[in-house]
């Protein structure tokens, strides 16, 4: 009767320590995913940004680069989803910038699905 008991206890024992484990394991994944999908949506968010901004510049409305280029170095980084780039092509912002003047609803449709990503990841 009393040996029954201790192997009693000690399978209860062995059950706690295995739902501990299981728990520390969920947990480690669950970080582990989060992460993941954290950096999945950021990438998400630099491919879904139009690196722009509408602006007025005196009642003319016309579209401006959001890439700056922070003093002292030479890399240029995105105001909006914070993207880096080492070398900004001109000629490719002008062509994407009359692409956007002349399709303003496509500009809108990507500005929104931006703004969507931002908030799903708690940007906004
Ligand atoms: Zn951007």
């Amino acid at each position: 009767m009393n040996f029954d008991f201790t192997k009693i206890l000690l399978a209860i024992i062995v059950f706690l320590f295995s739902i501990i484990a299981i728990k520390v394991t969920l947990s480690f994944n669950l970080n582990e995913y989060l992460k993941r999908r954290d950096k999945k949506l950021k990438g998400k968010i630099k491919n879904y940004c139009t690196h722009a901004n509408i602006k007025n510049f005196d009642d003319v409305i016309g579209i401006e680069s959001s890439f700056i280029s922070p003093s002292g170095t030479t890399n240029w980084i995105c105001e909006k989803c914070g993207l880096q780039i080492y070398h900004l092509d001109k000629k490719g912002e002008k062509r994407k910038f009359e692409y956007f003047f002349k399709n303003p609803k496509k500009f809108k449709k990507q500005e929104k699905k931006f703004q969507k990503l931002l908030k799903k990841a708690g940007f906004l």
